[in-house]
């Protein structure tokens, strides 16, 4: 019996597992690279122990649940056995209730989810473990990506972790930390002229003509299926509650579809009754997915923002993450560069979480919201954070002042401490 299949999300066709490995054949027409692909496959478990939502009482749902985290999901996961996935503790992350922002206490709960704590520091590694032991199963030992930054360094991570090898071809701007990760976990790092797309070109080719595994975001759509973890683990760390809210930053739109995904598979195994509002939140100077939602003709415009996780021009999963928000009444935001920096500094400052300006992004999104008092009294409020601080410092930079040495006395000390306050 095959344990899952993948359905087209634009036509709704349903392949075998062995019939497909990436894009609908049918949906995806060729030269449509200023456009987002069509034909993202959603991958569709038979849900055994199928129930209509609700039917479950609540201490069954809590059982039911125990039961899949038990097993580490593996019933609805596209991968035959747990031990295939990495030895590195990729999820599992924390999620910290945090009750002032700025001395203001807070009227409704806000949480961190601080993925910022997987192997390689971002909320990719969840796809990037996903993939590698799919690859690891079906005997692959190489695995591809095209990648801006944190993509390449988590399967570059997760590759070494896991004895493949990882071949990632970047666009020449990427961060310097996020390509000597890349360099240091042992990876092939190939700086291709030109942009992400041309980048995502080649490694499509070099997938048909070399036989690499290819992990490329919504391309591959078992990095949808990794990424929805974080659902279950939202569900279980709020006392098997759903949130009101959780704000995502966007950029291919991935992250958004795997936080769905991860719910829509509890609501169809009989454990949850409802869907959570997820806030989408973008760059005002990258919003080709929230700007389009409604258009009936995509148009994109040049990307230009210091949130390079989120620096999107053509979203990759742009039709399922529409298909997602419109169903399930999802809701939409940009935030400026300025209150991306600006969030930024809160956050360190009030939390001590150093998060990188597009995790930054997802906190300006809260703050946003919460100025416009759109949050109700009371509400759970969730917030991901998806990648750490260090891993772009540049972009902070521009808004602290390295202090000078002082000369080692008392008096110079206390001087430099009061003329600071
Ligand atoms: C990739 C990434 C995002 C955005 O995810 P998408 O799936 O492209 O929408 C957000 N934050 C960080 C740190 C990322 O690396």
């Amino acid at each position: 019996m095959q344990k899952f299949t993948f359905e087209c999300s634009t036509c709704g066709k349903n392949y075998h597992e062995s019939e497909v490995r990436y894009l609908c054949p049918e949906c995806n027409e060729i030269n449509t690279s200023y456009l987002p692909p069509k034909g993202v496959l959603k991958t569709i478990y038979g849900y055994r122990k199928n129930q209509f939502p609700g039917s479950y009482s609540l201490s069954e749902s809590v059982m039911q649940f125990k039961e899949l985290k038990k097993f580490q999901y593996i019933d609805i996961l596209p991968i035959n056995n747990a031990s295939s996935l990495p030895k590195l503790k990729v999820g599992e992350t924390p999620l910290y209730l945090i009750e002032q922002i700025v001395g203001v206490k807070l009227s409704v709960n806000l949480y961190f989810k601080d993925d910022s704590q997987n192997p390689t520091y971002s909320f990719k590694d969840r796809a990037s473990a996903l993939v590698s032991a799919y690859a690891k199963e079906k005997g692959f030992d190489t695995i591809v990506a095209a990648s801006t930054g944190n993509a390449g360094s988590s399967l570059a991570g997760i590759c070494a972790s896991q004895s493949q090898n990882a071949i990632i071809l970047v666009p020449e701007s990427a961060p310097l930390a996020k390509l000597t990760q890349i360099i240091m976990y042992g990876a092939k790092l190939i700086p291709v002229k030109g942009t992400y797309d041309d980048a995502f070109d080649l490694s499509v080719q070099a997938s048909a003509q070399f036989g690499w595994y290819n992990r490329n975001t919504a391309f591959n759509p078992l990095t949808i299926e990794g990424k929805k973890t974080v659902s279950f683990e939202l569900f279980e760390q709020l006392g098997y509650k759903l949130p009101n809210r959780i704000f995502v930053p966007t950029g291919d739109g991935v992250i958004l579809s795997g936080v769905y995904k991860g719910f829509e598979d509890l609501l169809k195994y009989g454990i949850i009754d409802k869907i959570p509002i997820v806030v989408a939140v973008q760059s005002s100077g990258s919003d080709n997915l929230v700007r389009n939602i409604s258009n009936p003709e995509f148009q994109s415009i040049k990307s230009d923002t210091l949130a390079d996780s989120i620096s999107v021009d053509i979203p990759r999963n742009f039709y399922m993450a529409q298909q997602y928000l419109q169903i399930y009444n999802g809701e939409m935001l940009t935030v400026t560069d300025e209150e991306i920096l600006s969030a930024s500094a809160q956050l360190s400052k009030n939390t001590g979480l150093f998060a990188e300006p597009a995790s930054a992004a997802a906190f300006a999104g809260f703050l946003s919201y919460n100025r416009h008092h759109k949050l109700e009294e009371n509400s759970v409020n969730v917030v991901l954070l998806t990648g750490s601080g260090l891993k772009d410092l540049k972009s902070v930079t521009q808004m602290i002042n390295m202090p000078k040495s002082i000369e080692p006395t008392l008096e110079n000390l206390g001087k430099r401490i009061k003329d600071n306050h």
